[in-house]
């Protein structure tokens, strides 16, 4: 064991800094949802960064989101939320959920909080509407950005490895679906989502 540069704080005093290990018998890398197989180590754990670099959207540096300015490229928008996807296809349908003004989960205003389900409801049932998809799956991070980003995943019907939390691996390292498709499926998330309110600029890949 190395001694880390940094003091860890109390959830992560306990770790072996420095030194890769071996993958737990049993562990995800054995499941059949993980994506990988062959001999697999766990990584070095490198010294904790104290205090952590600021995201963006603080510490003086740009919101990637705020800096998007006007709703052109958004899947979907009304007053307070917007709903967007990557241009270029990617393996799952992945859309991601913001709201308009520079909040976070934590200081999010307690109306947009009351909407927020409601919302998050709508996008799900709108992904479950393409077909062919058995579960939508919906993480929020905020590592990189400080502007509150939920991710949902629309996981393909019958595909049972992809079930759970390593769905986002899989997406990852699959190769993206075919453009014609992709298109379609955002114009018809766009479709549902407008038939109950906000509206779509129409252009979004
Ligand atoms: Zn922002």
């Amino acid at each position: 064991m190395t001694t880390p540069a940094k003091t860890p704080g109390k959830y992560a005093a306990h770790l072996t800094y420095g030194v890769p290990s071996a993958a737990p018998e049993g562990g995800i890398p054995f499941w059949e949802i993980f994506p990988y197989e062959g001999e697999l180590s766990i990584k070095a754990i490198e010294d904790p960064v104290i205090p952590e670099p600021p995201r963006g959207g603080e510490g003086g540096r740009e919101c990637g989101e705020c800096a998007r300015g006007d709703d052109d490229g958004y899947v979907w928008t009304d007053a307070n939320w917007r709903l967007s996807a990557r241009r270029e296809p990617e393996a799952l349908v992945t859309l991601l959920l913001t709201p308009r003004g520079h909040y976070d989960s934590g200081d999010l205003p307690a109306g947009l909080s009351a909407e927020l389900g409601p919302v998050m409801q709508r996008v799900e049932n709108a992904m479950m509407g393409l077909g062919d998809i058995a579960r939508v799956h919906m993480s929020k991070w905020g590592d990189g950005g400080s502007h509150l980003h939920w991710w949902f995943f629309a996981r393909p019907e019958g595909l049972m490895q992809f079930r759970g939390t390593c769905l986002a691996l899989w997406g990852d390292v699959l190769p993206p679906l075919p453009r014609e498709l992709w298109e379609e499926s955002l114009a018809s998330i766009a479709s549902q989502m407008t038939a109950t309110g906000g509206e779509t600029a129409g252009q979004v890949v």
